[in-house]
């Protein structure tokens, strides 16, 4: 059985930079599927801009026919704070035996010991990084540690075992960002080619961060 990838993001919205980066996983780690999964409540940061029912609704529809891509709801449906640790170790029961990697960019990774429970994450799954422009992988430090006693270059180390290592991986980097997203639609601006056509549409139509120019429509 072939690993499964785990994207969650607050995906406030999702945009190319998200889905290039998940599919250059799907194909350069050999994983079944990638599995996008909003944030319902993230308790890393304020409120979202858009509602937790209209980024889901952006996963669906970036997602919608793309092979080997998953929207999955269970955090939006999961009552209080999403916390990733709950969402890998149902996973992971879900899947006895089997392979997962959570994908996480370099500035997620580099957060990553503030999160709730951190250190049983790889407990339950693998992580993998995709590197972006201006991150180093840290070499001192907690993480510097983790990833000195659990770092692997061998893509085959993530499918021979069920969890437990990091790997970092090169993607192509596409400078965009949501915030940028959100400040540009504020400003009265179109999010065209930032990503899926049918995203772009939900935000339209929901008015979610502002509204856009019909002309454009
Ligand atoms: P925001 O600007 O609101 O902080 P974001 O664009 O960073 O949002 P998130 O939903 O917070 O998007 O990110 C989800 C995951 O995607 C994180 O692991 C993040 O590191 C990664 N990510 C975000 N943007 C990119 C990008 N352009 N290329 C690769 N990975 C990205």
């Amino acid at each position: 059985m072939m690993p499964i990838g785990v994207f969650g993001g607050t995906f406030d919205p999702v945009h190319y930079g998200h889905l290039r980066t998940a599919f250059e996983m799907l194909q350069a780690l050999r994983f079944a599927e990638v599995r996008f999964i909003p944030c319902g409540d993230p308790p890393h940061r304020g409120e979202t801009s858009a509602s937790a029912t209209e980024r889901l609704e952006m996963v669906r529809v970036a997602v919608a026919g793309q092979p080997g891509f998953v929207a999955d709801d269970r955090e939006v449906r999961r009552d209080g704070p999403s916390y990733t640790i709950d969402t890998l170790v149902e996973l992971r029961a879900e899947n006895p035996g089997r392979s997962i990697g959570l994908i996480l960019g370099m500035d997620a990774f580099l957060g990553l010991p503030r999160w709730h429970r951190w250190d049983e994450i790889l407990d339950a799954a693998h992580i993998v990084v995709a590197h972006r422009p201006g991150w180093r992988a840290p070499d001192i430090g907690p993480l510097g540690e983790l990833l000195d006693a659990r770092g692997t270059l061998r893509v085959d180390d993530l499918h021979e075992s069920p969890a437990g290592r990091i790997h970092i991986h090169a993607v192509t980097q596409l400078e965009i960002s949501s915030t940028e997203i959100r400040e540009l639609v504020e400003a009265g601006r179109d999010p065209r080619f930032l990503m899926p056509d049918p995203v772009r549409q939900v935000i339209a139509a929901s008015k979610c961060y502002g509204e856009l120019d019909n002309r454009y429509l």
